[in-house]
Formats: C-alpha cells, sequence, structure tokens
C-alpha cells in the first residue's frame, strides 16, 4: 500500500481495529519515509469465481435478481427471497472458502429454492442444470415428489 502522500511502497502500521463484526479492517499506517499518517481499509470479500475465470464478490442481491427471475407468477414474496439470499449465503461461508466457483451458488441455491416453490425450482434448475429433454424435467420432478413425500413422512412424525 503506497503512502498517498510521497508513493513510497513501505509503511509502518501504528494501529488496528476491526469494523462490522471482523468483515471489514482499518489500518492506521505511518510511512515509513515521510512518517505521515493514512488509513488503509481492508475487506474481507467472499469471491465467486465465473466460468470464463472472472471474480467478483459474492452479492445477495444478484442471487435474488436470477431466483426472481424464475419466481415469476409464483407465490413467492420479497421476505422469502430475502432468506433464501440469507440461506446461500450462509451455506457459501460454511464451505470455509473465500473463493466459490459460480456453479456452486447455484447448488447453494437449489436447496432452498426446492423448499420455498417447486416450480420456481424447476425453472432454476432447468436453466443451471442446462435440462435439453423432457426427459431431464421428467426426472427432476420425480425426485422432486420423492423428497416432497420425505418431507411430509418426517412432518408427520
Ligand atoms: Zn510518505
Amino acid at each position: 500500500m503506497r503512502c498517498p502522500f510521497c508513493r513510497h511502497s513501505d509503511s509502518r502500521v501504528v494501529d488496528s481495529r476491526e469494523v462490522d463484526d471482523g468483515q471489514v479492517i482499518r489500518r492506521r499506517r505511518s510511512c515509513s519515509k515521510c512518517s505521515r499518517r493514512f488509513t488503509t481499509v481492508e475487506e474481507a470479500v467472499l469471491a465467486v469465481v465465473k466460468r470464463s475465470g472472472v471474480t467478483e464478490p459474492f452479492s445477495r442481491d444478484k442471487v435474488i435478481t436470477g431466483v426472481r427471475r424464475a419466481c415469476q407468477g409464483r407465490p413467492v414474496d420479497e421476505d422469502q427471497l430475502q432468506l433464501l439470499a440469507q440461506k446461500v449465503e450462509e451455506t457459501i461461508r460454511a464451505t470455509g472458502s473465500a473463493e466459490i466457483p459460480s456453479h456452486e451458488v447455484g447448488l447453494a441455491i437449489l436447496g432452498p429454492l426446492r423448499e420455498l416453490d417447486g416450480v420456481a425450482y424447476l425453472r432454476f434448475a432447468s436453466v443451471y442444470r442446462a435440462f435439453s429433454s423432457v426427459e431431464d424435467f421428467e426426472k427432476e420432478i420425480a425426485d422432486l415428489r420423492a423428497a416432497m413425500a420425505g418431507e411430509a413422512k418426517t412432518d408427520d412424525d
């Protein structure tokens, strides 16, 4: 981190403090050449690696945008979308990896979306898993039915 005054590349940390539950670290630095002080901010970013190799910060909004499209005309409200995005983020953070391939974000969406709305799930899965035939849908629907039956059973117990 270069000194903003003299552009010297070496500085000494005089104070560090965590902000936002440790998500962000602010450092007070002193330039080893001109001795002037400046602040740097380091943020731990959860990055999504796209198929092209480009990384971008994980964004709940992007998750919501993708899922909202699949939920068109379905009885899913904004609060439920927010909650889904939160679950997706928790799943991704739980992997303990700072860089997540974008397809894993898709995978993390499928579970909670299936619980939320079967039709929206099928729409999303058809795009995400690139369904190419009616049989793909049939198989997915069979799996969905089996999962729903399983959930119904556990509810009865
Ligand atoms: Zn300096």
